[in-house]
């Protein structure tokens, strides 16, 4: 199929595309490393060519540690007052704002999103970084201990410098949950961002140069995993190691940190449930549902997609979703109208098909097939919502697909949805949906999983924690104070009287 004419961009976007091969920035200073290779990032919505960036090796990687290593302990960042640090994040914060539409468009034509949902994210960003800096100013670093016979006091510094690996799916939101807290609490950060998306990373790194942060304060090393990925996690000068990825890598950071007995947080993936019981608005339930499901064409870590449902309303349920899916305007993510865009990438796109054979191999029904969607002038990686009903012990109701793939199962009792929400090897973020608040307690708290929501899905109010159990994650998670704390490490002083 021909591609027709990409979009009018923003000049500032024209103009930084124009720059590609695009360099990496270490110590403050644009690098194109040691390796002398390039990849090209693609837009997802026509499959082609979007930007080249330069690739970095593990030497580069090195760099990149020993410039943050350096900014650490020589440019004031680390000993410099919060009220001083937060100066400085609010100004990184004030040039992000002002460039919004910028890194918006940047980052919706190379992750796929659509511009509101890429607004949102750097909106989001910008409000974690302030979040965070204020955060950092208020907070007692300082505790004085009542110990018999001893004058004792605790104190919290920062580590040193820290290592932070994202995936393709939130590439900006994410560095700003990452990296605010570790920067506001007086440590440097190395980025390693994914290969499929890494120019919003690099345009902040060139921002942050911009505002006037300390160089090596906050360094970016696009790569690929194996290579550059891999060479941060196992790299003994990381003092701190931020992972946010699939379950399979994490184990290999995890690792690569427990070798060098390094802290590391893993933020994995997840199979959430939403547990709709007999007592909701079925309409509207099913409305908020699959807007979740199609969010981000499904490319979400927390959604719901085992759809857990009172079996009264079940057939009820399922037709009120299947037309409201069926209604989603696939499209190209600039394109006005669309309702969802692509996924990343054509091994996503084969991922999620991939997902529904084996899933109606193994006896799902397809309620609604799903399946490649085409849009007309494009060549991008389309599919198409779907909805699969059955047993949970079939393959595309235990495993993450990635996609906007949901999968219906019923209940009869309230056990009986705990069980079943429970049956799984995730843990990252489950939903209950009643209009008995008592029962919506209930079952908030009997699901194992890092995040309960009730009557919603995917809620994120900054100073909420956010962060997954079992193969969801484990190291403490994101958002809230106990993340700011992680980002410190704690020293006891202790003198006799
Ligand atoms: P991925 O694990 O394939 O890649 C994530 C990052 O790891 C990329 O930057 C990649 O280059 C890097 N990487 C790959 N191999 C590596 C290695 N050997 N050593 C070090 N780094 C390596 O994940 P993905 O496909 O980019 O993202 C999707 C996954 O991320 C899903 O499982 C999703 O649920 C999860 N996710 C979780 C959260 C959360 O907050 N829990 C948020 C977003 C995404």
């Amino acid at each position: 199929m021909a591609t027709i004419a990409a979009p009018r961009l923003l000049p500032e976007v024209e103009r930084f595309l124009a720059t590609s091969p695009l360099a990496s920035v270490i110590g403050g200073k644009d690098v194109v490393g040691s390796t002398g290779r390039t990849m090209n990032t693609l837009d997802p919505g026509t499959g082609a060519p979007l930007a080249e960036f330069h690739v970095l090796s593990a030497a580069d990687v090195d760099h990149a540690v020993q410039a943050a290593t350096r900014a650490f302990k020589a440019s004031g960042w680390a000993t410099m007052a919060p009220n001083e640090r937060g100066v400085h994040l609010h100004r990184l914060a004030d040039a992000i704002q002002k460039h919004k539409p910028i890194i918006g468009e940047i980052e919706a034509l190379d992750a796929g999103k659509l511009r509101a949902h890429a607004e949102g994210d750097v909106q989001n960003c910008i409000d974690t970084l302030r979040y965070f800096a204020d955060m950092a100013m208020h907070v007692q670093r300082r505790s004085v201990l009542a110990v018999a016979g001893h004058e004792a006091w605790t104190i919290r510094h920062p580590w040193g410098a820290c290592g932070f690996i994202f995936p393709w799916n939130f590439p900006f939101l994410l560095i700003g949950w990452g990296i605010s807290p570790a920067l506001a609490a007086g440590n440097t950060v190395v980025i390693k961002p994914a290969e499929d998306t890494p120019l919003s990373a690099i345009y902040l790194a060139r921002l942050a140069r911009e505002a006037g942060l300390p160089d090596g304060v906050i360094n970016v090393v696009a790569g690929t995993g194996a290579e550059a990925g891999a060479a941060l996690a196992g790299h003994p000068g990381i003092r701190r190691m931020s992972f946010t990825g699939s379950p399979d890598v994490g184990r290999l950071v995890g690792e690569a940190c427990g070798r060098n007995l390094v802290p590391v947080k893993l933020e994995l993936g997840g199979k959430g449930a939403a547990v709709v019981f007999d007592d909701v608005d079925v309409p509207q339930t099913a409305q908020k549902l699959v807007n979740a499901i199609t969010f981000h064409s499904g490319q979400v870590c927390c959604d719901a997609t085992r759809w857990l449902v009172h079996r009264s309303i079940a057939r009820q349920f399922t037709d009120e979703c299947v037309r409201r899916m069926q209604a989603v305007k696939v499209g190209y993510q600039l394109a006005d109208g669309t309702g969802m865009g692509p996924v990343v990438n054509a091994k996503q796109r084969e991922r999620v098909l991939a997902y529904l054979d084996k899933g109606t191999q193994q006896g799902a029904e397809a309620v609604l097939p799903g399946g490649p969607a085409q849009v007309p002038g494009q060549d991008g990686f389309y599919v198409k919502p779907a909805l699969l009903a059955g047993s949970l012990d079939n393959v595309a109701a235990r495993e993450e697909i990635f996609g906007p793939v949901a999968y219906i199962s019923t209940f009869a009792s309230e056990d009986e949805a705990v069980a079943m929400a429970n049956d799984t090897d995730y843990g990252l973020a489950n939903s209950v949906w009643t209009s008995d608040l008592g029962r919506a307690a209930r079952v908030a708290e009997s699901m194992v999983a890092g995040n309960s929501w009730i009557n919603a899905h995917n809620l994120f109010p900054r100073g909420v924690p956010y962060g997954g159990v079992n193969k969801s994650g484990v190291g403490g998670g994101v958002n809230s104070i106990e993340t700011l704390f992680d980002y410190w490490r704690s020293q006891s002083v202790v003198r006799p009287l």
